[in-house]
């Protein structure tokens, strides 16, 4: 392809996502194919000759876009979103046409300084405290992986990475059962094991981590000669928006000298509204947070703000170089590869600069509050209808429900069945999880395309389908 060809066909892609977006709601939101048939459609060896672009295209509409589940689309309410904004995607453009490595400041001087800028743009837009620093991750499970590894390192005199784990003490973290799986991996892949990872039990509405309880275990841990390493709390758990007590968390974790870290994945987007800041009170002391702009914040994954309070803890942990004695940042030079797991990294300030400037916080502020506004309107409108009942109130815009008319045999099986028949629908996505052993539907709105009238005719979905069972 020579570059007059490339320039012809960034013209007509450009057209082509204008068109997808503006017609996006005529899609159905899930992708309706059956397994295999994307798989199928795809020859079994690789060409041995070029094909034309035009081939290749014709070929992305006829097999590729049929299988898509819709992320962009205005009635996606499963999960939590994954927003791509117009000014992210172009950003990602150009850092796709350059596509520098930005391991290192050298290797690309205008990324890590604009990753250093962009990160204190984001702590100040959560209202984080000055003494955080940071960096741009991936995900959240590559940040939580990396606060597990620091606090292991910490807890065993980091003796960790030199000696192995074999003949170490004994190590324990703390969380609840709210947090995200990405915790359980991350305590896998630290060597520490699943057994040690202790279930604190949860209390009250926000379904936080009991304090009591929490420190009782880690006494009785104490007691019994292991070692607690760490504490995860979380604000906006996956499944039901659980939040943890922060301030309270901390004075477990400072009596204990032990390590914080929250996961704050797709709720720390909402802090940058102060009024919704209560929901992780205390969060200043914690030793690290992660928050995801690229699940609420319309910049496209990969993209994930991990805060810490020390860095030289992290560096100390994961820099390949023994750079331990070394003052990061002080002399003008940081190299981000040593604050995260893999080496190479992708120019992924540049999109959070573009999405900051187009909008402003404000405009940022904006989608945010409808979305919880327009949630908590679809709750009531929910619970008023018969035979439906409220599971857990709205956490900022996610809640959950559950169809349980009178007299149902089997109401697991009738939500499973509901989700499945809204699904196939299209008109509406949405997913189901677990509550207390009971099956129940999750709802959470954040896209930013989305306006009233979208959650609105979630309502008429959920209703006309419910309906449908008999
Ligand atoms: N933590 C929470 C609370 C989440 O909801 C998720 C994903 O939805 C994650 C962590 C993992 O995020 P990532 O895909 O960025 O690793």
């Amino acid at each position: 392809m020579d570059w007059a060809e490339f320039s012809r066909w960034g013209t007509r892609l450009s057209n082509w996502a204008r068109t997808y977006h503006e017609t996006i709601r005529t899609r159905p939101v899930r992708a309706q194919v059956a397994p295999g048939s994307v798989h199928n459609a795809l020859p079994e060896t690789p060409p041995a000759t070029g094909t034309q672009m035009e081939a290749i295209f014709a070929d992305f509409e006829r097999i590729v876009m049929p299988g898509i589940t819709h992320w962009q689309h205005p009635r996606f309410f499963a999960y939590f979103p994954a927003n791509a904004t117009p000014p992210s995607m172009l950003a990602e453009y150009l850092a796709t046409v350059i596509a520098p490595q930005c391991m290192l400041w050298q290797t690309s001087p205008a990324a890590t300084e604009m990753e250093t800028r962009m990160i204190d743009w984001l702590r100040q837009s959560v209202g984080l405290p000055k003494g955080f620093s940071g960096v741009i991750q991936d995900s959240a499970s590559s940040a939580t992986l990396a606060a597990v590894l620091t606090m292991r390192e910490k807890a065993l005199n980091w003796r960790g990475n030199q000696q192995g784990l074999a003949g170490q003490p004994p190590l324990r973290v703390y969380c609840s059962a709210e947090v995200h799986t990405s915790v359980d991996r991350a305590i896998w892949v630290a060597g520490i094991g699943q057994d040690n990872l202790v279930r604190i039990p949860t209390t009250g509405p926000t379904r936080a981590m009991d304090p009591a309880a929490l420190d009782a275990a880690i006494t009785a841990d104490i007691a019994a000669g292991l070692t607690p390493a760490g504490i995860i709390a979380c604000t906006g758990g996956t499944g039901t928006g659980a939040c943890d007590d922060i301030a309270a968390t901390c004075d477990v974790a400072e009596k204990h000298g032990l390590y914080l870290h929250v996961d704050a994945a797709w709720a720390g987007a909402a802090m940058i509204c102060p009024e919704f800041r209560t929901l992780w009170h205390g969060v200043g002391r914690a030793d690290s947070v992660v928050f995801n702009p690229h699940k609420w914040l319309g910049i496209q994954f990969d993209c994930s703000a991990h805060f810490v309070k020390t860095p030289d803890d992290l560096v100390r942990t994961l820099a390949i170089q023994p750079e331990f004695l070394r003052t990061h940042g002080k002399d003008g030079i940081v190299n981000y590869s040593e604050w995260s797991v893999p080496l190479g990294r992708r120019f992924r300030a540049l999109k959070i600069w573009f999405v900051l400037r187009i909008y402003g916080l404000e405009g940022l502020q904006q989608m945010i509050r409808n979305h919880v506004t327009w949630s908590q309107e679809l709750c009531e409108d929910i619970r008023a209808l018969p035979g439906f009942e409220i599971v857990t109130e709205p956490v900022l815009s996610l809640f959950l429900f559950r169809y349980a008319p009178k007299g149902a045999k089997d109401p697991d099986t009738l939500n499973q069945t509901l989700v499945e028949r809204i699904n196939d629908d299209g008109r509406i996505y949405l997913t189901q999880t677990r509550v207390n052993g009971d099956l129940v539907v999750r709802f959470q709105v954040g896209q930013v395309a989305a306006t009233r009238e979208d959650v609105r005719l979630a309502l008429e979905v959920i209703e006309e389908i419910a309906a449908g069972l008999g």
